[in-house]
């Protein structure tokens, strides 16, 4: 028989898992993990890091964009060499340091990054240390599934279901939003790119050298943009980035350096590769089918007047080259 207490931190513990698997984004799986330890074992101190690759390689630092949310303390250089030399298949360390006892937790992440949580107590009772291993545990199972479910195998970039799900959100913060005063000199964008004449490199050098080639472009993409911009695998040879918060000429800066970049690079045996790029500012369209529809009738109009440039769905529909989009209610089939 369970004591009453016993009893209720059972009930404490399912409900936590519960919680904790219904969560369907990263960081508010993180959040919800933080809430969670917090609860069961409120005298614990909670801090979630993310760590890169230092400027000369080697060792690792912290990358304060994304580590959130707010640390309950500073982690020191010591402890970050402590979470980096983690071996992420061995789920929880324990550390003594400055009269603290910690417990350090890894999980890599896409594009070289590693997650790092750490829990510090003076003294940790027996049962309180199985309980927040338990939980550490279960976070990096979910964490590892949740991630595999959004990404894209070839590249790591984030898969079109994570598209839809963004997008949905984006909208719909938009409209809850409309009667707040907007910044009126910045928007939110999506573009899409498609890269040209693929099928050629295909043709020419194989599927293999072609699958390299999307693999480097990717990077490239990922790299000339923000950490908080989101760049996303649509499909075979099709890419899609929501750029936030911008102005208009910040987004032609930012689309034509990718095109520029990718256009002076030296891929691996295919030598240049040129990219064209439709985009739209998300507006009212209100459906994320439409917002696409909008960039993806840009990236025709670039595909169809030469390939290799950007150009902006708004400008096309103001100059006459193209027709604004007629909505038809329930014709929707683009996701
Ligand atoms: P355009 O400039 O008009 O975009 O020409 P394109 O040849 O790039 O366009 P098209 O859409 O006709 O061809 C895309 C090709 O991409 C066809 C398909 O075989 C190839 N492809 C799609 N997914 C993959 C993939 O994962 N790996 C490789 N290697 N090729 C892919
Ligand atoms: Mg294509
Ligand atoms: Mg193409």
């Amino acid at each position: 028989m369970q004591s009453p207490r016993q009893s209720e931190i059972t009930h404490e513990v399912i409900e936590s898992v519960a919680q904790l698997t219904e969560q369907r984004d990263e960081l508010t799986l993180l959040r919800k993990l933080q809430a969670s330890i917090l609860e069961m074992l409120p005298s614990v101190q909670v801090c979630m890091v993310c760590l890169v690759p230092g400027p000369q390689g080697g060792h690792w630092i912290l990358d304060a964009a994304c580590t959130l949310p707010e640390p309950m303390f500073p982690v020191s250089d010591s402890l970050v060499a402590e979470a980096a030399g983690l071996d992420p298949d061995v789920p929880a360390r324990q550390v003594s340091h400055g009269g603290w006892n910690y417990l350090v937790s890894g999980l890599d992440l896409a594009e070289g990054r590693r997650k790092a949580i750490v829990l510090r107590q003076a003294e940790w009772a027996p049962a309180d240390l199985r309980i927040a291993q338990g939980m550490l545990k279960i976070y990096v199972n979910f964490a590892r599934m949740l991630f595999d479910s959004e990404r894209d195998t070839l590249t790591g970039l984030y898969n079109r279901k994570k598209l839809e799900q963004k997008l949905g959100e984006l909208l719909a913060g938009r409209i809850k939003g409309r009667n707040r005063k907007r910044d009126q000199e910045t928007d939110d964008y999506l573009a899409v790119l498609d890269l040209d004449h693929f099928k050629r490199i295909n043709d020419n050098y194989g599927h293999l050298i072609g699958d390299e080639v999307l693999l480097v472009f990717a990077g490239l993409v990922r790299n000339a943009l923000r950490d908080m911009d989101w760049v996303f695998r649509y499909g075979g040879e099709e890419f899609v980035v929501l750029i936030k918060d911008v102005s208009p000429a910040t987004i032609v800066a930012i689309l034509d350096r990718i095109r520029t970049r990718i256009q002076n690079h030296a891929f691996p045996q295919v030598g240049q590769v040129t990219v064209s790029i439709g985009y739209t500012a998300i507006g009212d369209q209100e459906l994320p089918p439409y917002v696409f529809e909008e960039a993806d009738r840009a990236l025709y109009y670039a595909k169809e007047n030469g390939r290799n440039q950007v150009c902006d769905y708004g400008d096309l529909v103001s100059s006459g080259k193209l027709e604004p989009e007629e909505r038809h209610s329930g014709s929707v089939e683009l996701f």
